[in-house]
């Protein structure tokens, strides 16, 4: 039986208008209504085609409906798709180990979204404190770095630098404190003998693909490791193929003591996050004191694995840094023709733009209407981060793209 895809009833300007009134506004979309996509492209609702330059936020690093990942995920539909961890399911075993070997640590705790993985490893890193390490009850404090993104929840947000993130959302929660990113002085003299963790994104996402300078991240697993503190590295939009490695933290050959995934974890198909560590940290977790309904189901655990085994073959860690050299050397060529600066590893860059030409907003939406979809992040930066599988021939295009703009003006 072939099933006839199905179209909207109605316009995307109509669909546009209709969620003003029923859709929270906590986003600010460009104005392009997706209906359909395959690979690094997607398809509005009128049938016009675009290239996908922000996947997701590396959610769909290894593009849209991988065929691999479909069958994978249409597979498990068949078969069982939630037990809750009141019992055991048959694919979660496999997910766990295989991503425990991806990582090279010890333990796996299943969660759904990167906030929720962020949050758990901070509930864990505050036990590991008290069991392991002695801190005195509720004293256990975590250093993070300033325009750092690690979600949107409450107890995140109280330590996030951004106003935005944080106005009116108070009161926050203890035990943060925030050094600047990519200074190892200031984290060091923030460590004392309360300190539970250190938790930074190897590269800074959001606060616009911020690179630290080589040996930070070498410098961040010495001291923690010298201080008697965990490091915990955020790879939630860094890891799992976008920087040219597995994890961003291996461009520095470092293993920290936990690591979070996020984002591509669930293929593009489902929310898949986790916190994955070494033994010593997670098994500070005892039956009752943290969960998730969803968490490890076998839906999410077979999209997972089915993610682990294409990032096994090495495949997509090659292309990343493959293309990410044409992407370097386009961006290379439009510094000083409206490019003022950029920031890039793998498939992955951040360009700020010069604020003469427009910001990144107006920048986003001049490409769009050329069939590009970017975001922007602070001011007149954007962030470039197709899926995995873009061709040169693509990417190359989008870039030409861009230059037109950069020389017209947005
Ligand atoms: C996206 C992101 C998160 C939060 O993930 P959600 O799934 O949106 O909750 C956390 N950390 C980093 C580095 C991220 O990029």
């Amino acid at each position: 039986m072939t099933v006839a895809p199905s179209r909207s009833l109605r316009s995307s300007a109509e669909l546009i208008r209709a969620e003003e009134p029923v859709l929270a506004h906590n986003y600010h979309p460009l104005p392009v209504v997706v209906a359909r996509a395959e690979g690094a492209w997607v398809e509005d609702v009128e049938g016009r085609r675009y290239l996908d330059m922000l996947a997701g936020y590396s959610a769909l690093n290894f593009g849209h409906r991988h065929p691999a990942l479909i069958e994978a995920a249409h597979r498990q539909l068949d078969q069982l798709t939630l037990t809750s961890r009141a019992f055991h399911n048959d694919r979660l075993a496999g997910f766990a180990e295989s991503l425990a070997a991806l990582t090279g640590l010890d333990m796996v705790l299943p969660m759904n979204t990167g906030a929720e993985a962020v949050e758990s490893a901070v509930k864990v890193a505050r036990k590991w404190a008290y069991d392991v390490k002695g801190v005195p009850a509720d004293r256990a404090t975590i250093v993070v770095a300033a325009d750092n993104f690690h979600g949107r929840t409450t107890t995140i947000v109280s330590f996030s630098t951004d106003e935005s993130a944080r106005a009116g959302f108070g009161p926050f929660t203890p035990g943060f404190r925030v050094v600047p990113y990519n200074d190892l002085a200031a984290l060091e003299t923030a460590i004392d003998e309360t300190t539970a963790a250190v938790l930074i994104e190897p590269i800074q996402g959001e606060a616009g693909v911020v690179i630290p300078d080589d040996g930070y991240l070498r410098g961040v697993r010495e001291v923690t490791r010298r201080t008697g503190c965990l490091f915990i590295a955020d790879e939630i939009q860094s890891g799992l193929g976008r920087t040219g490695r597995t994890l961003a933290v291996e461009h520095e050959d470092v293993v920290p003591d936990v690591v979070l995934l996020g984002k591509a974890l669930g293929g593009g198909i489902v929310p898949v996050s986790a916190v994955v560590a070494r033994r010593e940290v997670l098994q500070v977790l005892r039956p009752g004191e943290h969960g998730s309904t969803f968490g490890g189901n076998p839906l999410a655990a077979a999209v997972g694995s089915a993610v682990v085994e294409l990032l096994e073959t090495g495949e997509f860690q090659r292309r990343a840094e493959e293309a990410g050299v044409v992407l370097r050397d386009g961006l290379t060529a439009l510094v000083g023709k409206g490019v003022r600066s950029f920031r890039a590893r793998g498939l992955w860059a951040g360009v700020d733009i010069d604020p003469a030409i427009g910001t990144g907003r107006e920048i986003s939406e001049s490409l769009m209407r050329e069939g590009i979809l970017v975001k922007d992040t602070h001011g007149s930066t954007i962030r470039l981060a197709p899926p995995l599988t873009i061709t040169n021939e693509d990417l190359t295009m989008a870039l030409g793209t861009l230059e037109q703009i950069l020389r017209k003006g947005a």
